[in-house]
């Protein structure tokens, strides 16, 4: 296929620059895009899902790996409306993570891979508390030793297996101060590895772990890969070696293969991933095409002016300046504010003032560096009525009354979980950590039967909760109850217990309807929580369902969930030193280098306006007795080369606004603890 414009050649491709549709029409064999933001990486892929069907590839063939299961959503309403003007035909595609795709292939092979097809999913929390077990039972665990954490062993471990590196490198590169520790660190993980095999669960790295794994075989690698024609990856400067080597497994039997990617908004390292893969990919896959983009289509010049001064700054680079055709628009401005809370009235000022000029709220996004920066803004926001979503920061999965519930139904998918059981039975007043573990060891003694626990002896004062646990799985192993059945019974059981459990039972009641209504879409509870765990809902408007026509919200987002996307009006927020570098992560060149590329991930994702804002003095609120705040400094990310581009804003505040704000905000706080009694 070349880019003649030939007779059958459909209408649509038009809608391509040169390149892009170079990438769009290119025949079979690999192929590698290379380019910065806004140049239509994206777009392209999803217009050459839609050429690949348009020319008869069966969609059930294509195989489309995105960062999030909406971006792959996104992408495939994007293609059938291209092509078909409506019909969907898309919707056979595979597409979603590669940790989704891991599951679904991982029940399929699951003979293959030495597994069980009912396996349960560990969540990072669950996994941590594994390793937190096993350490303890090592003895590991007394303070004087001064052993890691459970985070960091399981940070250890995760980085050894995704990096696909030799567990003393990753110690001597990422942890020397636990070095010597490496024998008992091989011995918790062999444990470790051991225990979720006899359990039949697998952690997030584990889905990873077991595709290569099955890949290493070349009849399996044969087999696998000969289900997809094509195989189309997004982001691909954020995956890591195990992913690379997964794609190369998965294209034994043929070699099309597309990838896109921008070296310069790499944000994953920290999770093992490297740029090197798209360095690597065409020794990797022989006779790869190369395709560059460089015009971008999203920002105004002066934004782009910006963003091109800012990522000037990093050592490592391969993609070019980006230009654009987008001429005119205002310059990007540098606003410093006073405090947060003159940060949040600036932000919400701006907000309304576009809103007024046409700009839904939906069109606009705050991003900030950690989820946490967003909260003082977001009660400001709530007592002003302004409605909005939050992407990233804590998921909905993490919160403990969701991971309560979640419990039941696993233990139910696979009464061998054994984290699930510890989690469900510790609910139960005067059940500890010692009786779970037996009670545990009991079921497994009576065959594995979720309902065995009833015949489990305990204290009188519990016995009766531990009947009507039972009695929950009994039920909810049946086979005529749908996940939504399943839940409502759960809660049934549940929720009195969360009523003592926890402070707001309400609102982590309202999360549990939620789930409901989110279970009513599935058919079976395996995949309800496959897709829960893996892909769980990252906001509210997730939960909440498909949104009306005319519903509008701000946007709010952590800098790292808002990769890919593109709003009208940016405000980043927090771009001050200790948050942009964040403090966590100026340890290393490297770690100040990603935190370059997020700023740079940040900036790009601005079409018309874009705002810096950042607070001259910040509260520790952590510390609100000591009244602590620290003075800030500029975000050394902005130096003086960067802000010939961009206009200053010092937010004028004579003494008399000083004191008329402290009165508003003093009336809003009585406001806050008289209504706290109310109800
Ligand atoms: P990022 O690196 O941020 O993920 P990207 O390279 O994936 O960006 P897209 O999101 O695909 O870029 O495209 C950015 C914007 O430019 C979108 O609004 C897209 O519709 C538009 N765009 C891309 N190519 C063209 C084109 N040839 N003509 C007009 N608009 C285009
Ligand atoms: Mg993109």
């Amino acid at each position: 296929m070349s880019m003649n414009k030939s007779v059958n050649e459909p209408p649509w491709l038009d809608e391509l620059n040169p390149q892009q549709r170079d990438a769009v029409t290119y025949g079979d064999g690999p192929l590698l895009v290379v380019a910065g933001a806004g140049t239509g990486k994206t777009k392209t892929l999803a217009y050459r899902v839609a050429y690949l069907i348009a020319r008869g590839v069966n969609p059930g063939r294509i195989l489309l790996l995105t960062f999030t299961r909406r971006a792959a959503q996104e992408m495939l309403q994007r293609a059938s409306r291209v092509t078909q003007r409506g019909t969907p035909v898309t919707g056979r595609v595979w597409g979603g993570t590669f940790h989704a795709t891991a599951n679904r292939l991982l029940r399929i092979y699951a003979n293959a891979a030495g597994l069980s097809k009912d396996f349960t999913i560990l969540d990072q929390g669950d996994a941590e508390d594994l390793i937190g077990m096993i350490r303890h039972e090592m003895g590991l665990h007394s303070q004087e030793m001064r052993f890691p954490r459970k985070r960091t062993c399981l940070a250890i471990y995760s980085r050894t297996v995704n990096g696909s590196m030799p567990l003393h490198d990753v110690l001597e590169r990422y942890f020397p101060w636990c070095d010597m520790w490496e024998k008992e660190l091989r011995s918790i993980f062999g444990q470790y590895v051991a225990r979720k095999q006899e359990r039949n669960v697998l952690d997030y790295d584990d889905l990873l772990l077991y595709w290569a794994e099955i890949l290493s075989s070349d009849r399996l690698a044969s087999e696998l890969s000969s289900r997809f024609d094509h195989i189309l990856v997004d982001e691909y400067q954020d995956t890591n070696p195990i992913q690379a080597r997964i794609l190369r497994g998965m294209r034994h039997g043929n070699n099309n293969i597309m990838v896109v990617g921008d070296d310069a908004q790499s944000i994953y390292a920290f999770r093992g991933a490297t740029v090197k893969n798209i360095l690597d990919f065409p020794s990797q896959f022989e006779g790869a095409k190369i395709v560059k983009l460089e015009q971008n289509y999203r920002s105004v010049s002066p934004i782009l002016e910006t963003t091109n001064l800012v990522i000037a700054a990093a050592r490592q680079r391969h993609t070019k300046n980006l230009w654009s055709q987008r001429q005119g628009g205002e310059r990007p401005k540098l606003v410093t504010c006073k405090d947060e809370t003159q940060q949040d009235e600036y932000v919400i000022d701006r907000v309304l003032s576009h809103y007024e000029q046409g700009v839904p709220l939906r069109k606009q996004a705050v991003l900030f560096r950690a989820g946490h920066l967003s909260d003082s803004l977001e009660i400001e926001l709530t007592r002003r009525n302004i409605p909005y979503h939050k992407y990233g920061g804590l998921r909905f999965l993490e919160a403990a009354h969701v991971k309560d519930l979640v419990s039941f139904l696993r233990i139910a998918e696979n009464p061998r979980d054994e984290m699930a059981w510890f989690r469900a039975l510790q609910l139960i007043d005067g059940i500890g950590p010692g009786t779970a573990a037996r009670a545990v060891k009991h079921v497994a003694k009576e065959g594995n039967d979720p309902g065995a626990i009833r015949t489990f002896r305990v204290r009188p004062a519990a016995r009766e909760a531990l009947a009507a646990l039972a009695g929950v799985m009994d039920d909810i192993i049946k086979d005529n109850y749908n996940p939504a059945m399943q839940i409502e019974r759960i809660r049934k059981f549940y929720d009195p217990l969360l009523q003592k459990l926890y402070e707001n039972p309400g609102a982590r009641m309202r999360d549990l309807i939620s789930l409901e209504q989110i279970a009513a879409g599935y058919k079976s509870r395996r995949d309800f929580l496959a897709d829960l765990q893996l892909d769980p809902p990252t906001s509210t408007s997730d939960l909440a369902g498909p949104p009306h026509r005319d519903e509008d919200w701000l946007v709010l987002s952590t800098i790292h969930s808002a990769k890919g996307g593109e709003w009208d009006v940016v405000y980043l927020t927090h771009a001050a030193d200790g948050f942009l570098p964040s403090d966590m992560s100026t340890g290393s060149q490297d770690e100040i280098e990603e935190e370059l590329r997020l700023t740079y991930v940040a900036l790009t994702r601005a079409r018309d306006f874009l705002y810096i804002t950042w607070p001259l003095r910040y509260y520790f609120k952590w510390y609100a007795l000591t009244d602590g705040h620290t003075y800030a400094q500029r975000s050394r990310f902005f130096t003086d080369e960067v802000m010939t581009s961009i206009d200053e804003v010092h937010l004028e505040y004579a003494s008399g606004d000083d004191i008329s704000m402290d009165i508003e905000a003093g009336t809003d706080i009585a406001n806050r603890i008289r209504g706290m009694w109310k109800k």
